[in-house]
């Protein structure tokens, strides 16, 4: 390198614009998208001693409301100081308002802030030796020895200049709408998505009956939402207020509107209003059988019902590090498909008992009635918080799953009191 060239690097370094580099440099994994799936799947190989590229637009942060339950902390050694709320209670409310307290248990259903939270990933990546650029993947080609060529707009805005990276493998984690996948993953258009919406509020100071700082208060409620849920979810100083449908032309400001109106918060001060498509259905492939593995958003994964996606993504990043890792170590491509096969092999069953849960139950504002009565039952509720917070069906007790059944079978009949 000259001493010119090695001066102008110094200089960029010095104002924070990261290393000047050469284009077409090439690495073992170059890894689009930042978010939980990507910052996790790059710190991963980084730690496993791989020259990790982690490319990220930086555009915006993430519209999400945050919630996270207690093992991803544990498997992902996050620090507890990252969260900004602890949640020990969740209210779910009927279309005719009957509300039913479900307590967290033990545990607590953590919030994180994704401007903080994900920053905090991507930093942790980046000392483990992973190199971070700001830019957009554009797009994916070959060079003439049939190597992948990553192309990508420099900088935040979309008027950077054009880069070029080659690498031995890719990891997809850019989130839904994936352009990796769009590009690499046969299958990819068949993605299935909830559009959600959402405006961070200044809290209110006090508790109340519509409000609480440990609480989370989830409305199933045809005018809020006719296919899924709206929520309110408390991050310490900020509160965000959401809602989400499959439903295209479903007015979503409209309906957080209503629900800011009824509970009272309409008065509260807007901090931002955003929304995103969440990914419920997994894709059919992750891989392209070469050489471009998806994970997270990307791959499709957020679970149906809950719309909780920050727990598998990150779970889904960790899982295309380990096959990734398994490809360069065997040479061989095939060891790609364990991303998918080993996420659904974990995660598929709860996945799909969620996706028939959410199709059933959501569909009418008489069985959300019934669905909201159902959590009232202590087995219910059991359940429910330990699929959310253990992350898999209880078989322990199956004598629970047996009165379950019977119980459902009554909302069903209409021989259980709404
Ligand atoms: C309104 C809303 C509320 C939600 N609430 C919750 C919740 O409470 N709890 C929960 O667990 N989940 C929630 N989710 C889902 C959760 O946000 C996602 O599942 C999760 O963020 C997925 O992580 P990811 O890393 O796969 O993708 P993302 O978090 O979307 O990250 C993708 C990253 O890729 C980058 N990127 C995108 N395109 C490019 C490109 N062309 N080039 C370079 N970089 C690119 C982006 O900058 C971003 O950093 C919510 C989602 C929405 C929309």
């Amino acid at each position: 390198m000259s001493e010119h060239r090695a001066r102008h690097d110094e200089s960029l370094t010095a104002l924070g614009r990261g290393a000047a580099y050469e284009d077409g440099e090439l690495f073992d994994v170059v890894v689009v998208g930042g978010g939980p799936a990507g910052a996790t799947a790059a710190h991963e190989l980084a730690c496993a001693g791989r020259k990790v590229l982690l490319l990220d637009r930086a555009w915006r942060t993430k519209p999400c409301g945050g919630a996270v339950p207690p093992q991803l902390l544990r498997d992902f050694s996050i620090p507890q100081s990252l969260l900004v709320a602890r949640v020990n209670t969740a209210r779910v409310i009927s279309p005719t308002a009957k509300k039913v307290d479900i307590p967290v248990g033990d545990g607590f259903v953590g919030m994180v802030d994704r401007d903080v939270f994900d920053e905090w990933l991507r930093h942790r990546a980046a000392v483990a030796g992973a190199e971070r650029r700001t830019g957009a993947f554009t797009h994916f080609s070959r060079d003439h020895d049939g190597t992948a060529v990553i192309s990508y707009t420099e900088g935040r805005s979309r008027s950077g200049a054009e880069r070029t990276v080659r690498a031995r493998y890719v990891i997809g984690a850019d989130g839904a709408l994936s352009p990796v996948a769009k590009q690499c993953i046969p299958g990819s258009h068949k993605a299935k998505h909830v559009f959600a919406y959402h405006e961070v509020v200044k809290s209110p100071t006090r508790d109340s009956e519509v409000f609480g700082h440990d609480r989370v208060d989830v409305y199933y409620n045809a005018p809020l939402s006719p296919d899924f849920y709206a929520w309110v979810f408390p991050h310490g100083p900020t509160t965000s207020i959401g809602t989400g449908t499959f439903q295209k032309g479903f007015g979503l400001k409209e309906a957080v509107a209503k629900l800011r109106i009824d509970t009272g918060m309409d008065t509260l001060e807007t901090i931002r209003r955003e929304g995103a498509p969440i990914p419920i259905k997994p894709l059919p492939r992750w891989d392209n059988g070469r050489d471009v593995v998806v994970a997270g958003d990307a791959a499709g994964v957020v679970a149906p019902a809950s719309g909780e996606g920050i727990f598998y993504a990150m779970t889904g990043g960790r899982l295309a590090a380990d096959a990734v890792e398994a490809a360069l170590q065997s040479g061989k491509a095939s060891a790609l498909k364990q991303a998918r096969s080993r996420f659904m092999r974990l995660h598929g069953p709860v996945f799909f008992v969620l996706d028939v849960m959410q199709s059933f139950w959501y569909s009418t504002d008489n069985r959300r009635e019934r669905f909201v009565a159902i959590c009232r039952d202590r087995d219910v509720q059991q359940l429910t918080f330990d699929g959310y917070m253990r992350k898999q069906l209880v078989v322990a007790k199956p004598f629970s799953h047996v009165r379950i059944f019977f119980k459902n079978l009554a909302h069903l009949a209409g021989l259980a009191p709404a």
